[in-house]
């Protein structure tokens, strides 16, 4: 496979939107069989070509084979079984719910209707479990679907391109590719739902895009998820799970936590653990270690590599670097700030930043100056200390005495600065869908209903 990606003409974008805006209003993915077939015959695409992404993931990030079988190539199938388990049950009508019994001879029910020609964006950090995943869901909720993944991650967008082509119709769901000026294009078409996952900074262009539109739309964004460590906690348990969630992919994962605000009492523990983990996860060190990716590119390398030179904070662990493997090993870092550069931005790399903190009040108070709406939230501690931090802090999601970890079919996003919009499982489904309420008035119901006619005089009181 080539190294360079070979990019849509911006040209051809408008054909290719529009050609799968006509199929949707022919009504080609409104079949429930239809999608099933789609979703069937994309299983057996990945399925057929797994080492395909495999090698991909290897040569883009140097994934470890385990971690993409996982969580790229396992976790996608699993989806799709999962959705094609459910989909007749999810299409459905429903039932209206808390319907006054004036209504009830109207029938009334909620129709799960597909909002039509969809864009999904993916991002690099996992290329195909967060790129494919948003399709699955539109594909099952009856969507046309065109799909740009992440040019940062060449060989997997070229295998992601690769599948889909062999696997769906290509009249109802195509891949663009490209980089900015490529997305641009396609944000100046017109879209029934923008679905992105990738920076802040990004997502609000996104937005601002879908805005004259009035185009609906799903923001998976990144930010500061925080660890608290309170004195109750289990030190052993802290570092083993928080260096899992800083070495899986090298740390470029949106879930995973970017500063650990730990009881000072326990720091001296928790360091040592964190060490001794170390030592277990990767015994020759994580840069011999077959388990241990790289970072994306160039620019991402030289982003980390100044977080890292601005601190003012003490390595304890790790802290090499390679530029030419663009390797960085996970690295320990205690500070004394959270205005610290490692914790200003979200890294997106495999830093551990420590600030001891003196009380679990100081940690939630920490927690919300720097960011009061992250993706993730991982406290450690006891049951009364997890609930203090549930009340009082805002997140995506939490994971209590664990790291990055999300169920996947449980509902995925943000909230605030995070994002908004949610799929996975079941939502993967609604997320996609418009929900249309349909009643049906019999004409019998008319002697009824007259009083809704004018003239009006004396009715009111009939209420
Ligand atoms: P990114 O925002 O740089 O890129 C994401 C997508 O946006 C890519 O497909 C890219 O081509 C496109 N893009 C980039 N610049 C653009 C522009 N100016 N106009 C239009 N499109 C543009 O994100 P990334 O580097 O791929 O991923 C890292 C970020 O994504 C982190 O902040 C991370 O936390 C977040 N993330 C969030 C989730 C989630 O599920 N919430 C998952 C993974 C990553």
């Amino acid at each position: 496979m080539g190294l360079d990606l070979e990019f849509t003409p911006q040209d051809q974008i408008q054909a290719r939107v529009s050609a799968a805006r006509k199929s949707f209003l022919e009504h080609k993915t409104r079949d429930v069989e239809f999608r099933l077939v789609q979703l069937r015959k994309l299983y057996w695409a990945i399925k057929d070509h797994e080492h395909e992404l495999v090698e991909a993931c290897t040569q883009d990030l140097n994934k470890p084979q385990f971690e993409t079988e996982v969580a790229e190539s396992g976790w996608i199938l699993n989806d799709i079984v999962f959705t094609t388990r459910n989909l007749h049950k999810w299409v459905k009508d429903e039932k209206a719910p808390d319907i006054d019994l004036s209504f009830k001879f109207m029938n009334p029910k909620i129709r799960k209707d597909p909002l039509g020609c969809v864009l999904v964006i993916g991002a690099f950090n996992f290329p195909f479990q967060l790129t494919l995943g948003p399709v699955i869901g539109a594909i099952a909720a009856g969507n046309t679907v065109v799909i740009k993944p992440s040019e940062n991650a060449p060989r997997c967008a070229a295998v992601i391109q690769k599948v889909i082509e062999i696997g769906l119709d290509p009249s109802c769901y195509t891949v663009i590719q490209g980089a900015v000026p490529e997305t641009q294009a396609l944000l100046a078409e017109r879209w029934d739902k923008i679905f992105f996952t990738g920076g802040a900074n990004v997502g609000r262009i996104i937005a601002k895009a879908a805005a004259p539109h009035l185009t609906p739309v799903v923001l998976e964004l990144g930010g500061m998820n925080p660890a608290i460590v309170t004195k109750n906690a289990n030190p052993r348990l802290v570092a083993r799970r928080m260096l899992w969630g800083k070495t899986m992919n090298a740390g470029q994962v949106c879930t995973s936590q970017n500063y650990l605000l730990v009881d000072r009492q326990l720091v001296p523990q928790v360091v040592e653990e964190f060490k001794k983990a170390y030592k277990e996860f990767f015994p020759k060190g994580a840069k011999d270690s077959p388990d241990y990716s790289r970072i994306i590119n160039d620019g991402h390398y030289q982003r980390l590599k100044s977080m890292i030179d601005n601190t003012k904070g003490k390595i304890l662990m790790g802290g090499t670097m390679d530029e030419k493997e663009r390797f960085i090993e996970p690295t320990l870092v205690q500070v004394e700030s959270v205005d610290d550069s490692l914790c200003t931005q979200e890294s997106f790399g495999p830093f551990i930043p420590i600030l001891p903190v003196e009380n679990l009040d100081e940690a939630i108070s920490l927690a919300n100056g720097v960011q009061s709406t992250p993706l993730g939230l991982y406290p450690f501690g006891s049951k009364t200390d997890i609930e203090k931090i549930l009340a009082n802090t805002r997140s995506g999601g939490v994971s209590c005495n664990d790291a990055a970890l999300h169920i996947p079919t449980l509902p995925f996003g943000g909230v605030g600065e995070s994002g908004y919009g949610a799929y996975r499982g079941r939502a993967s489904f609604d997320v996609w869908v418009h929900r249309r309420p349909i009643t049906a008035s019999p004409s019998w119901l008319e002697s009824i209903l007259s009083i809704r006619y004018p003239p009006y005089a004396g009715k009111l009181s009939k209420f």
